[in-house]
């Protein structure tokens, strides 16, 4: 796997010594996390800024290597801890072993259109719990932005993109992962159906699933995250984002 390799040996044995299995990630972890995630994000907007004054190439080429460095850290780290914590898209990115209990259609569903403009992940929804929302339902904060809608919604990629993965099983229930091209990876869960295989190349609008109520829920919604790295803990605000690439959901 790409992640061992990238992974230093050193890093992943000391991380998976200090979060074995079962353990929620320390304080002190939990931090560190934080702390890159928002390092990221003040990178990334360097990089934009840079470039949008027309800095000497050299300049960008530096900020732009600093946030390489910032996301790859975060991921080695977010890796070995959700691997020690059972996390499906650490552990088993195929999902369980296949073995999700999906309705999966046997034909790829027909391309969205010519148009590859962003586009919002549902339609007919509305909009409830937001991104860092405090509730009983969540052991730390929401990580995403939800997006209500009955049961069998359309649910659509936001913009082009591969995917990365698809599991089921934990909390998130039946999840698609998106990576897209300028590195960042859009989660859609609780799906009640798959349409999309790992590794298969999406356009913004195409289909992923139907919406649904699978795993931890009090009913049927779309979770919506945007991640720096395809492991939870790496969420960035995903209204900020979308509206970055031309998208505003609706209140
Ligand atoms: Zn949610």
């Amino acid at each position: 796997m790409r992640r061992v390799l990238r992974a230093p040996l050193t890093l992943l044995l000391v991380a998976l010594a200090a979060f074995p299995a079962a353990a929620a990630p320390a304080g002190h972890t939990a931090g560190l996390v934080a702390r890159d995630v928002r390092a990221h994000e003040e990178a990334r907007a360097r990089v934009e800024d840079l470039r949008e004054a027309d800095a000497p190439p050299g300049e960008v080429r530096d900020a732009e290597r600093h946030r390489m460095d910032v996301r790859s850290r975060l991921w080695d780290l977010l890796w070995a801890v959700e691997r020690g914590l059972g996390d499906p898209v650490a552990v088993d990115p195929a999902g369980r072993a296949g073995h999700c209990p999906l309705g999966r259609r046997s034909t790829p569903p027909p391309d969205a259109g010519e148009d590859d403009a962003w586009a919002a992940p549902t339609t007919g929804y509305r909009l409830t719990a937001g991104y860092a929302e405090r509730g009983r339902h969540w052991k730390h904060r929401h990580t995403g932005q939800d997006f209500a809608v009955g049961s069998g919604t359309p649910v659509r990629a936001v913009g082009p993109g591969t995917v990365r993965v698809t599991t089921c099983g934990d909390g998130f229930g039946n999840q698609v992962i998106v990576r897209h091209r300028d590195g960042y990876f859009t989660q859609y869960a609780h799906l009640s159906r798959i349409d999309v295989r790992k590794g298969q190349k999406v356009r913004a609008g195409q289909l992923l699933g139907l919406s649904g109520a699978t795993g931890n829920v009090t009913g049927p919604h779309l979770h919506f995250e945007v991640r720096i790295t395809p492991y939870i803990g790496s969420a960035v605000p995903p209204l900020p984002w979308l509206a970055r690439k031309g998208v505003h959901p609706e209140q």
